[in-house]
């Protein structure tokens, strides 16, 4: 039985059984074509594919593949977007977006807290192509409006953002971008689908890091880019083409499974990191906690307007800024990893400093990634290692 997107089901059963409409030889589990090219009956039947490269039918999986479009059915059905293309990391998708979108003398605003890959793309690669660009810190809709240009043609936001978790106003930034005929695409890899849809309140791409809470067992990378089916095409014919890096089917299938129990991950996490977050807040050695839901977050009510929960990830900064003790505090943890990524189902530590815009100083950073351990595991791992190493 085919299952139709706009059909009146929960995203839960959509996840289940979304595009995989084809089952073959009884097997419960959809196929994997692990396959580079597909074959034609005759010249002409192979000649007429080339007026739909997205398929069926396929071609060559560089463009397209069945397993790869089963999961972006279900990707763009979660964020109630037309079309979804997936590439081989979060990476591929926002330097796709990127680059569809500039052309030489083009200007990119952006949020100094963005994802350090970003950074590195808008300060020592894109100045090769006269592509310049502007920081702001998106805590106000006015500054990051200001900050269009005549050449301006994407705004780019992460909100949250990944190291102190500020938030940008989705619904007015985007209203204004498009006013001006700039194009808005929103990181929603932190602020997942489940609990925020830049699409319904204006954005023109929503973006993922399928490595994080897509795949969620951090077995895979992946990339998304949900948002116009025309303007996915367009992407998909240049960047994603012309660049190589679409999603490989295997990577694609364990993406599709990782969704099968994204709800269900999400709300179990969101739980857990509510409450590591709270206990965190009452600890004297904790001066900061960035975490939306708490009380005290200084965007509550822009969080209450745009978002519906919170994910698990979160930083605090401790209230001795000491460099050393903190490195002791996290090598002394026992179930939080140290490691970079975040989304799967173990619990992850790393630090940084960092100095956002705003802040008179640098300050050292904690984040943690909570994953599907017990609550009480996680803060007993964090309350242990903050007396072992005298934090
Ligand atoms: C990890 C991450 C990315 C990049 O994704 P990759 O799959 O690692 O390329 C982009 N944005 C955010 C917020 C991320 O955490």
């Amino acid at each position: 039985m085919k299952i139709d997107p706009e059909e009146a089901l929960g995203i839960d059963t959509l996840l289940q059984h979304l595009g995989e409409d084809t089952r073959h030889e009884g097997a419960i589990a959809p196929a994997i074509f692990q396959t580079a090219n597909f074959l034609f009956d005759s010249i002409d039947a192979w000649q007429s594919t080339t007026a739909n490269p997205s398929g069926p039918p396929y071609v060559y999986s560089r463009v397209a593949n069945p397993t790869i479009e089963m999961a972006q059915r279900k990707v763009a059905v979660l964020e109630g977007a037309e079309a979804c293309k997936l590439t081989g990391s979060g990476m591929g998708a926002i330097s796709a977006v990127i680059l569809g979108h500039t052309a030489q003398g083009a200007h990119v605003v952006t949020v100094d807290t963005c994802y350090s890959p970003l950074r590195i793309l808008l300060e020592e690669y894109l100045p090769r192509f006269g592509v310049s660009h502007s920081y702001v810190s998106g805590l106000c809709a006015d500054e990051v409006i200001d900050a269009f240009r005549p050449e301006t043609t994407v705004v780019y936001l992460e909100s949250p953002s990944t190291m102190v978790f500020r938030l940008q106003d989705i619904r007015r930034i985007a209203k204004a971008a498009r006013e001006k005929g700039i194009v808005c695409a929103v990181d929603n890899t932190c602020g997942t689908p489940l609990f925020q849809q830049p699409l319904a309140i204006g954005a023109e791409y929503a973006l993922h890091s399928g490595s994080k809470y897509f795949g969620g067992h951090s077995d895979l990378t992946a990339g998304a880019i949900c948002g116009p089916a025309k303007a996915l095409d367009k992407i998909l014919k240049y960047e994603i083409n012309l660049l190589g890096s679409i999603i490989a089917p295997f990577p694609a299938w364990l993406l599709a499974r990782g969704l099968r129990t994204l709800p269900l991950r999400l709300r179990r996490i969101e739980a857990t990191a509510n409450e590591v977050a709270g206990w965190l807040s009452g600890r004297a050695e904790v001066d900061v906690v960035h975490h939306a839901s708490l009380p005290s977050y200084p965007q509550r009510e822009l969080f209450l307007s745009q978002m519906t929960g919170s994910s698990g990830l979160f930083s605090f900064e401790p209230r001795v800024q000491d460099e050393p003790k903190i490195k002791a505090f996290c090598e002394a943890l026992r179930l939080f990893k140290i490691g970079v990524s975040w989304g799967g189902h173990e619990s992850l530590v790393v630090m940084a400093e960092v100095q956002p815009l705003g802040y008179a100083q640098k300050r050292w950073v904690v984040r943690l990634s909570i994953g599907l351990e017990d609550a009480q595991d996680l803060i007993a791992d964090l309350a242990q290692a903050m007396e072992v190493s005298g934090l």
